[in-house]
């Protein structure tokens, strides 16, 4: 059997890999999977793996002089939920590389690479449907990704082949929940860190300056929020510490997020400054560029949020003493219970995506273009 090799790599580089594929099949079209599990465990809205022929491979291996050497995962962490799945990411980086899937009947081991590590993917895999869309609650990050060089993807309530959810579809749960009035909790799988995005006032909506705060989609109506500015961005940097090749955040300042204290189970306001650590509140923080800080649950992997202090990167007002003004949050972890996973009573999409000129997977980077385009368009109309 031909195999096709592609590198595979965390974005720290602690981690690399050659992983392949029976070149016959090439392209494979797979499953971006928006269950619980997958959004909470990395903080991106959705996960986009594909299953590997055999296992992963060290990055020495010369295929060409039929030395393959298996790979060492010693400097992967892993997570195991209630599901057959063992997630692999890196103890340093926190990138998200494999699913370990054990399979029930037959005792087999599969591999799935997530896609965002691949060097490229031109021609090897695509997203071919979405899978566990109820799970979201209002559809999710596939309400934002209807098709797939051209043709429209199926959108399937559990695994594939399940009864499909129709796109603007709600869940029962989240139709007859009352409008609350307390901003958004966020949390990762392993609930070893919650935030609580606390929610921004009709001064902060009037005030040209506060890009970040979004006027409510009904101001007529009191019960109609002041929203917070949302995107998805296609940068490597972003894909290549998450694993992922959309990774979206939520923006607001500082001193509207807070952290849950597990001693006292109250949320205190969250302290982020460059000279300290942030493990006091649960999280591992990586520099994946300089002044650019990710924060990850060590437990379970999830990226929680991430901050600049990098003057050039134009931030109003500029951060100072080494403490950022605005902080990104991972839009994954939205507890979607309440409001869906898109929260939408609360967050504005910006009809934009960010840095497109990065994607390297070109054809969902357009397919989620247009799709938040045509999204934001249908909102407008509605209210
Ligand atoms: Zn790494
Ligand atoms: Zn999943
Ligand atoms: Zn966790
Ligand atoms: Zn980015």
């Amino acid at each position: 059997m031909a195999l096709t090799f592609i590198n595979a790599s965390c974005h720290c580089n602690l981690n690399a890999f050659k992983v392949p594929f029976a070149t016959s099949k090439l392209p494979i079209a797979s499953e971006l999977c928006h269950c619980n599990i997958c959004r909470h465990s990395t903080g991106t809205m959705a996960v986009h793996t594909v299953p590997i022929d055999g296992a992963p491979l060290s990055a020495e291996s010369k295929p060409g002089e039929l030395m393959l050497v298996v790979a060492d995962l010693s400097k992967l962490k892993t997570y195991t939920a209630q599901d057959k799945i063992t997630r692999y990411f890196c103890s340093v980086c926190f990138t998200h590389l494999f699913h370990e899937i054990k399979e029930a009947t037959s005792g087999n081991t599969l591999w799935a690479v997530y896609t965002g590590t691949l060097e490229r993917v031109e021609g090897i895999v695509n997203v071919g449907h979405h899978t566990f869309v109820a799970e979201t609650g209002d559809g999710g990050l596939a309400d934002h990704y209807l098709a797939s060089l051209g043709k429209k993807l199926p959108r399937y309530a559990q695994e594939a082949g399940t009864e499909e959810v129709v796109h603007n579809w709600r869940s029962d749960t989240i139709l007859k929940k009352e409008s609350n009035t307390n901003g958004v909790i966020a949390h990762c799988h392993c609930k070893n860190v919650t935030v609580h995005l606390v929610p921004l006032s009709k001064e902060d909506a009037q005030d040209p300056s506060k890009w970040w705060a979004v006027p409510p989609r009904n101001p007529e109506d009191p019960s109609s929020h002041v929203r917070f500015m949302c995107g998805h961005c296609f940068c490597s940097s972003c894909r290549r510490s998450n694993g992922a090749h959309i990774s979206t955040y939520i923006l607001l300042p500082m001193g509207n997020v807070e952290v849950l204290d597990k001693i006292t189970n109250e949320f205190v306001p969250i302290s982020l400054r460059e000279s300290i650590p942030s493990t006091s509140i649960g999280l591992k923080r990586y520099e994946s560029s300089p002044l650019v800080f990710r924060e990850y649950c060590e437990k379970c992997g999830a990226n929680v949020l991430y901050w600049t202090i990098d003057p050039k990167r134009n931030h109003i007002p500029p951060p100072t003493d080494g403490k950022p003004s605005i902080i990104n949050i991972a839009v994954g972890l939205i507890d979607q219970e309440d409001n869906g996973a898109r929260a939408e009573d609360w967050v504005y999409w910006a009809e934009y995506v960010v840095r497109p000129e990065e994607a390297i997977d070109k054809a969902g980077m357009e397919a989620v273009k247009e799709g938040v385009l045509a999204s934001t368009k249908s909102a407008s109309i509605v209210m």
